[in-house]
């Protein structure tokens, strides 16, 4: 109710103002060190989530004659797709499609240097399918992390461009993380209303007009917990973590993996039963034990559960003991 002595909480502060200016500067500093940036890349709290993000990149990037390269390995890295597409030409350079995305794709071996850029999704929330990390490239590589970043080590600096919404390891909905190198903004392809610019974003310093402070200020206490506990803390915790779920999944005779070894995420745990009324009972099953929110998305069926870097290794014991109690009760 008094935030920094102002007199008024942070959702009073006004944005222009000392105190939040703290804020937006501590919290673009602790995406700089994490990330280990230097001062060749501009960092943006944007609105809008990740879909804004999809529309924006092309709208800033891809001329009207350009080909932009994307790497089709999930339903986001699509939609992404069909954003670009009403900007410029869009060259699919790989796809998992055709088996609904269970798999990443082989990665493309000759990418043209023509590409305005290069498009790809980190982490494929829905598939619990994973890149390892950001390849370098020729061509600008733009890169969706909204659902890995800070999760591991990633060489972010392979990207020209990288973003991630707010919402799984960063903080809460309502603000999306953008970095880009400082050359990126002098590849502006037209002329675009300010919001829809990054450089009128970046000449604004995130407050072209009435950010959104509360997520921001969320966000950095998090950016702060993510430091206090080190990057390479966190990694060690998520391979602990996706390691105990995939070895109970593979050891469970009720549950089978969807996602070959080599592509298994650490962030989404996917996985099916073995047949659909083991689905029905297991789901049942997890509410009465107070598991929420493990129902696979609705493209896919089956069991995501998400383990995010604020899930503890005690939450997923205790998801895997719930596996193993439901296995007891159910073995046919
Ligand atoms: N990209 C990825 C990888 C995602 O997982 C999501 C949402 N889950 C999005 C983009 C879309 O984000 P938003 O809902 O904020 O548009």
């Amino acid at each position: 109710m008094d935030y920094n002595g102002s007199g008024v909480s942070v959702l009073s502060l006004p944005h222009r103002g000392k105190d939040f200016d703290n804020i937006l500067a501590e919290s673009k500093q602790l995406v700089r060190e994490l990330c280990g940036l230097n001062n060749d890349y501009e960092i943006l709290w944007m609105h809008g989530g990740g879909r804004l993000q999809f529309a924006m990149i092309p709208m800033n990037f891809l001329g009207e004659g350009d080909t932009a390269g994307y790497i089709d390995s999930g339903a986001w890295a699509a939609d992404a797709i069909k954003h670009a597409e009403y900007y410029g030409k869009v060259q699919v350079l790989c796809s998992s499609k055709q088996d609904n995305y269970q798999h990443l794709p082989e990665w493309p071996e000759n990418i043209s240097p023509e590409l305005a850029y290069l498009h790809m999704t980190t982490n494929n929330t829905i598939y619990g399918t994973q890149w390892q990390d950001v390849p370098p490239a020729t061509v600008p590589v733009v890169a969706d992390m909204s659902s890995d970043i800070f999760s591991k080590k990633i060489n972010y600096t392979n990207c020209s461009v990288f973003y991630a919404v707010a919402q799984k390891n960063i903080g809460p909905a309502g603000t999306t993380l953008v970095v880009l190198r400082k050359d990126m903004l002098q590849r502006a392809k037209r002329s675009l209303p300010p919001m829809m610019s990054y450089a009128e974003h970046v000449a604004k310093n995130s407050v072209l007009n009435t950010p959104p402070v509360f997520a921001i200020y969320v966000s950095m206490l998090m950016l702060r917990w993510i430091k206090a506990k080190g990057i390479a803390a966190i990694e060690e915790e998520n391979k602990i973590k996706a390691g105990l779920l995939y070895d109970e999944v593979a050891r469970n005779s009720l549950f089978s993996s969807t996602v070959k070894k080599e592509h298994r995420s650490l962030m989404n745990v996917c996985f099916n039963a073995v047949d659909d009324k083991t689905e029905k009972l297991f789901l049942d099953f997890c509410e009465e034990c107070g598991i929420v929110n493990i129902k696979g998305h609705r493209s896919t069926g089956g069991f995501r559960a998400s383990i995010y870097n604020a899930v503890t290794v005690e939450d997923v014991k205790y998801v895997v003991a719930a596996m193993q109690e439901f296995e007891l009760n159910n073995k046919q």
